[in-house]
Formats: structure tokens, sequence, C-alpha cells
């Protein structure tokens, strides 16, 4: 839930998520209780993405690495995907046996959706270093 928190230091207001009993007030600085003047508010999602990131101190250079890792992680799926699919490929016409062929397709499918996801998760990532305002 958004709640509207008065800051106890500066007196000045702001929204947050309240996901602890107290928060880092982004005009001040200063660490406030959320337990204070709780009024519950319609979502507003800029204000939380500010917010939020003010208040994780959050450094677009990390966030940027963060990205970076998913997206490696990604790439070395993305190859092993590519790796059993070939595979898969010269067993379906090489084997007779319909288990290995099986097996090699179900990891070449898993690898592939983890490839997808994590490139999707960094790039979500990338795009919120990217329009992150200080
Ligand atoms: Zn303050």
């Amino acid at each position: 839930m958004i709640i509207q928190i008065k800051c106890q230091h500066c007196n000045q207001e702001f929204e947050d998520e309240a996901l602890e009993r107290t928060v880092f007030c982004p005009h001040c600085g200063k660490e406030t209780s959320v337990r204070e003047n709780q009024t519950p508010r319609t979502f507003s999602q800029p204000a939380i993405a500010s917010t939020y990131a003010k208040n994780q101190k959050i450094n677009p250079n990390e966030i940027r690495k963060t990205a970076g890792m998913f997206v490696g992680t990604a790439i070395v799926f993305g190859i092993l995907g590519l790796v059993g699919l070939v595979f898969t490929i010269l067993m379906v016409f090489g084997q007779e046996n319909v288990e290995p062929v099986v097996i090699s397709s179900s990891f070449t499918g898993a690898a592939i959706a983890i490839a997808f996801w994590f490139y999707l998760i960094g790039q979500i990532i990338h795009i919120r270093a990217n329009t992150h305002k200080d």
C-alpha cells in the first residue's frame, strides 16, 4: 500500500510503499518513521519509482552492472540452448531411440527459456537505470 509520509525532520511529505517501519526521506535523506500520518494514496508510479530509487540510494552504474550480469547469463544460456538445439537436430537424424532426443530437446527448451527471461529482465533493469533521474 502506498502511503503518504511526513518527514519528522524536515516536515516535507512524500509517498512510499512503507515496507519497513522507517524510510529515508527523499528531501533531507534522514530516516523517518512511517507510522505517523498514514494516508492511503492512489497509485502513482513515477513518485514511487523516484522515491524508491532515492531511498535505496541506487547508483545507475550499479544497476547497469546488474543488467549486464543478467544479459551475460542470458547469453551463456542462449549459447547452451543453441548447442542443445544443434545436438537435438543431430540426434533426431542419428538416433533410433526417442528418449535421448526428448531429454536433449527439454534441455534446449529450458536453456532458451532461461536465456529469454534473463535477457528480458536485463533489458528491463537497463531501461530503469536509463530512466533513473537523480
Ligand atoms: Zn526530511
